[in-house]
């Protein structure tokens, strides 16, 4: 209504801003009470191999809050982090997901990996190391624990890449594995790829997303296949959406598909029916 009456730019700017600051603040409110409100919730997305069996899933948190709705992951994890609440919610989302991975063992749902998105400040935060190992020892077993892959973002890697290797080796020596997620989007270089330990390139969706239209992404899809294969990386497609994307990644060698073509993100019994489904056919 601003505009309307003609005021500004200035004006209209400031009101902008005003609902976003009084967003987050609502937002970063209702997040201190969502773990004791089991209003967090997690989903699992299938992970396939190019003959279309299911080798994994990634897990993707859920938040319902009565007053604000569903409110996207996107959106609460950068607060969660600005807070540092995201150290207690990183850690129920991992012990969740270490109990459901060992319940699949025990009713014969054997997964390949489990990817787990870690954040930067979860993972510096001084105990994380030792919560994992703890998790892992009362959970699972070495060889599900062998099965675990964390993924993160390259947006934040830069900032103490010692400390980074550091926490990563602690974590390896469980049998977790590493992956780089959203590949191609942030801000670090190839560089980093030499120096931290790696197993695994998950390349960005808005890559697959422009691999039906523009020769250019294509281009720019082979050539991240081939940095993984020269690295001996395996190497992740997300956001498979059509049948002409999955055709050209399984064409070029992609090892792993995950996208909306497949499933979207389900709950832990959908995703369970999902892998008989896909056992049977
Ligand atoms: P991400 O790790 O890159 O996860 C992939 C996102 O793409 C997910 O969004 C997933 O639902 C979505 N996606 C998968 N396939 C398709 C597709 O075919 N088409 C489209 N349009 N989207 C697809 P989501 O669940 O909203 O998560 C967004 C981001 O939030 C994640 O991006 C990740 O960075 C963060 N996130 C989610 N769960 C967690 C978590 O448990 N911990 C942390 N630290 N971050 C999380
Ligand atoms: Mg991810
Ligand atoms: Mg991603
Ligand atoms: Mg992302």
């Amino acid at each position: 209504e601003a505009k309307s009456q003609g005021r500004d730019g200035v004006m209209i700017f400031n009101d902008e801003l005003s609902i976003r600051v009084e967003r987050k603040l609502e937002i970063e409110r209702f997040l201190h009470f969502a773990l004791e409100n089991n209003e967090i919730t997690l989903q699992y997305q299938p992970q396939l191999n190019s003959n279309s069996e299911v080798i994994g899933c990634e897990v993707l948190v859920r938040w319902h809050n009565e007053h604000l709705g569903q409110v996207g992951p996107d959106e609460f994890i950068p607060i969660a982090e600005q807070t540092g609440f995201i150290v207690e919610l990183g850690y129920f989302i991992l012990e969740e997901a270490f109990k459901t991975f060992s319940d699949w063992d025990k009713k014969g749902i054997y997964l390949e990996q489990l990817s787990i998105n870690i954040s930067m400040r979860q993972m510096f935060h001084n105990t994380f190391t030792d919560d994992v190992a703890k998790l892992c020892k009362k959970y699972l077993n070495p060889k599900l624990s062998s099965k675990l892959m964390f993924e993160m973002t390259e947006t934040s890697v830069a900032e103490d890449i010692t400390k980074l290797i550091n926490t990563m080796n602690k974590i390896k020596q469980c049998g977790i594995r590493f992956s780089m997620d959203d590949f191609g989007t942030g801000y670090s270089s190839l560089s980093y790829l030499r120096q931290i330990p790696i197993d695994e390139l998950k390349i960005d969706k808005s890559f697959i997303f422009e691999l039906d239209d523009t020769s250019k992404s294509t281009n720019m899809v082979k050539t991240i296949l081939n940095i993984a294969k020269n690295l001996n990386l395996s190497i992740v497609a997300e956001g498979v959406e059509t049948q002409l994307q999955k055709e050209f990644l399984i064409e070029e060698k992609c090892d792993i598909l995950q996208g909306y073509h497949f499933s979207k993100p389900v709950d832990k019994h959908e995703f369970e029916k999902y892998v008989q489904v896909i056992e049977v056919t």
